[in-house]
């Protein structure tokens, strides 16, 4: 099983806090698209003719496409690709692309999924984040898809904003649920370096969240989700009952993925590679045929690492016969040793005596015990 990410590198403008690679010349799209389908032709056999489960547009802004763009890539991913009739196939968007008129044209097209970009229904919040809709649109759009027929819908939400209160947080997830989309990932506002959101907290401008109600939130995340059904299967997501994410969980249990666009990784289970952020730099180099990625061959301590991080993450955890299996005793020892005091403060658990899992305590301290467990020379 294998999976194809897409990067679509156009937002209409940008959010506060995103260092996602994208831009807001969408005069390209169309030399994008021609570009996009040489990638995915160049590199055809990346993937060894593994079937491909999971389709993903991310982005940037994936519904700033119009449908004869998407017709055009899917033309040439059902050509050259092995694309199982079951795949799950994602679209990411914005809340106020989608009108009625483009839901109705996305719902001719093969995506099964959704993924709303809708971070809060908090209109000050939105506002102070440069998001570029409104919490009525953010409802009225989830509604709208769903008449449309979309059956797996998810939402993004972020908590731990400027200034935000818990009770704005409780109010998001009262609204989130009341949805009820299959699949909800939450994640907790970063300030990242050279953001205008960041540059914002170093000119005292936007108060950080302290960590005191950081855990506050997450606590109320757990539970409110928990109490209406979503099971926890990663740290940030939730969802109904056999709605977790393919596409996401592809990548926390190793399988190979294939990422065209530029700033796209890919991952062929020996090789990490990554495209140019740069679209300019990306567009010419396709054109010439110049390479355009830089590429890491992965050592046993650096796979043993990834292994650790990404099924650390998930509900499904850590099999430590497949660890001892791929890296063999001395890893396998190493990483038994450093679990065992995290497993005497209940904040690693054994499950079914071969699978290490996260208590709820761990979830809360996941990076440190993550860290704890990386082997490092
Ligand atoms: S729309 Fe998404 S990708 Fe674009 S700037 Fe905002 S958060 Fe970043």
């Amino acid at each position: 099983m294998a999976g194809i990410y897409l990067h679509i590198p156009f937002c209409k403008r940008r959010c506060l806090y995103c260092d996602f690679y994208s831009t807001t010349e969408g005069r390209l799209r169309g030399a994008y698209i021609r570009a996009l389908c040489r990638e995915l032709a160049d590199r055809k056999d990346y993937l060894h003719g593994e079937p491909v489960e999971t389709l993903y547009f991310g982005g940037g802004t994936p519904s700033q496409l119009l449908p004869e763009d998407f017709r055009k890539l899917f033309d040439t991913l059902y050509q050259l690709y092995d694309i199982d009739p079951n795949a799950e196939i994602t679209l990411e968007a914005n809340p106020d692309d989608l009108t009625e008129a483009y839901i109705g044209q996305l719902a001719d097209l093969p995506f099964n999924r959704l993924s709303i970009g809708i971070q809060t229904f908090d209109e000050g919040l939105l506002q102070t984040l440069n998001r570029r809709h409104t919490a009525a649109q953010a409802v009225t759009a989830f509604h709208h898809c769903r008449q449309a027929g979309f059956g797996n819908i998810s939402i993004d939400l972020m908590y731990g904003l400027p200034d935000e209160t818990e009770e704005q947080w409780q109010h998001d997830l009262e609204t989130a649920t009341a949805l009820r989309p299959e699949h909800i990932s939450a994640y907790h506002l970063i300030y990242e370096e050279g953001t205008p959101l960041w540059q914002l907290r170093e000119a005292h401008r936007v108060t950080e969240a302290n960590e005191e109600l950081s855990l506050a939130m997450f606590t109320r995340l757990m539970r409110h989700l928990r109490q209406n059904g979503y099971e926890h299967y990663e740290i940030s997501n939730f969802c109904l009952p056999g709605c977790h994410s393919r596409h996401n969980s592809s990548y926390w249990t190793g399988q190979h993925y294939l990422g065209c666009g530029p700033s796209a990784h890919s991952y062929d289970g020996n090789t990490r590679r990554w495209n140019v952020s740069s679209l300019s730099e990306y567009l010419t180099s396709v054109q010439q045929g110049r390479p355009f990625h830089e590429t890491e061959t992965l050592d046993l301590p650096t796979r043993y690492n990834d292994f650790i991080i990404t099924s650390l993450r998930t509900c499904w955890g850590l099999s430590l016969q497949q660890l001892r299996c791929r890296f063999g005793t001395r890893l396998y020892d190493y990483c038994l040793k450093m679990a065992a005091p995290h497993i005497a403060r209940g904040h690693l658990t054994k499950k079914d005596e071969d699978v290490l899992v996260l208590t709820e305590q761990g979830i809360f301290i996941s990076d440190g015990i993550m860290s704890d467990l990386l082997w490092v020379e």
